[in-house]
């Protein structure tokens, strides 16, 4: 893994690892996108609901993007898409305008000679002089990765008028006609002569 110190040194990177756990290259493609898709859209972190996040994955990436952008599991301004995707899109209820991000496909291609020393080294089968040479090509597709900075990482998508979500929903609880715990109420389905949560539906 390859993070210049650049990046490692940065205040919003460090808060980005305090809460995700650990350093990663998934975390810091989260950091990477957040930043330029702020950049691009002209705005700050999310006091409230100012911002929309859809992720089209939940890897390490999800948890940079959360403390970025304010856009958090919690405030309901961040929505799942569960596609298998490195695609981020960010959207701004101000001005109504988004941008999605989707990891460029270089990224995930990994040089011929690169992959063969990898392996070799995988299978602990490898010379010194291989060790050395695997590591200086990694870090310096890492060093000429990282050169172009976030934009090199992405491929950015513009979207003029974003359907957004609506906002998050506040609404009175009730208790389950057979459990008797507290449900919201939009969550609560009809089950015989009852509203059941979802929790007694299954059973
Ligand atoms: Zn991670
Ligand atoms: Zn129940």
């Amino acid at each position: 893994m390859y993070i210049p110190d650049s990046i490692q040194s940065e205040q919003d990177y460090q808060n980005c690892i305090t809460f995700h756990g650990h350093t990663c290259m998934g975390v810091t493609i989260g950091y990477l996108a957040a930043k330029l898709a702020l950049k691009l859209l002209g705005e700050m972190r999310a006091v409230d609901e100012e911002l929309i996040v859809i992720v089209e994955n939940d890897a390490c990436c999800c948890d940079a993007i959360q403390v970025l952008t304010g856009c958090t599991f919690g405030k309901g301004n961040f929505f799942f898409l569960d596609h298998g995707k490195m695609a981020f899109t960010f959207g701004s209820r101000a001005s109504g305008q988004g941008v999605r991000l989707l990891l460029k496909q270089e990224i995930f291609q990994v040089p011929e000679r690169e992959q063969q020393l990898a392996t070799k080294i995988g299978s602990k089968n490898c010379t010194a002089e291989e060790q050395q040479e695997y590591k200086k090509l990694f870090e310096q597709r890492g060093e000429k990765t990282f050169k172009t900075g976030a934009e090199g990482f992405f491929d950015v998508e513009k979207i003029a008028t974003l359907t957004l979500p609506p906002l998050a929903p506040r609404v009175p609880s009730k208790p389950c006609g057979l459990c008797g715990e507290m449900v919201m109420e939009t969550k609560l389905s009809p089950q015989g002569r009852h509203l059941v949560c979802k929790g007694c539906q299954q059973e």
